[in-house]
């Protein structure tokens, strides 16, 4: 077996030094979680107002759809829904956009192309969507039927 290692004993003023480490170590921990909260929470709120400023817009003018805020930052936003209308036979739905296979880091916008109507899909065609508003929840029944 090696010999076990014994530090030389430390002088008074080392221990006092190596105290106020450990306690700085906890402290410096603390501040950085703490400012990483707060970084975090200041993220969610830029999101969020992201989010609503899209939504003014689309509701004042119904554009234009870019820019837009990207998928992630809209879920983490809290804004998971996308309100969107078939520009063809006008079939609103809303689409969960944490269940999209789209990267997380798409725009929005990018949707426009690529979110189809699936009425109009049984009918052979592909119309683009009309993108309406980005929504907290999903309505619990479509208003037509
Ligand atoms: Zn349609």
């Amino acid at each position: 077996m090696a010999p076990k290692h014994h530090p030389s004993p430390l002088s008074g003023g080392d221990r006092k030094e190596l105290e106020k480490a450990r306690a700085m170590t906890t402290i410096l921990a603390t501040q950085s979680a703490e400012a990483r909260a707060k970084g975090e929470a200041l993220i969610r709120r830029a999101d969020k107002l992201s989010c609503e400023s899209w939504n003014e817009k689309m509701w004042a003018d119904g554009g234009p759809i870019d820019p837009s805020p990207t998928i992630d930052q809209a879920v983490d936003g809290g804004y998971p829904w996308l309100e969107i209308e078939c520009s063809r036979c006008k079939t609103r739905r809303e689409v969960d956009l944490a269940a999209l296979p789209h990267p997380p880091t798409t725009f929005v916008h990018d949707l426009a192309g690529r979110l189809r109507c699936s009425r109009c899909a049984k009918a052979n065609r592909r119309p683009a969507a009309t993108l309406l508003q980005l929504v907290r929840r999903a309505r619990q029944a479509a208003p037509e039927t």
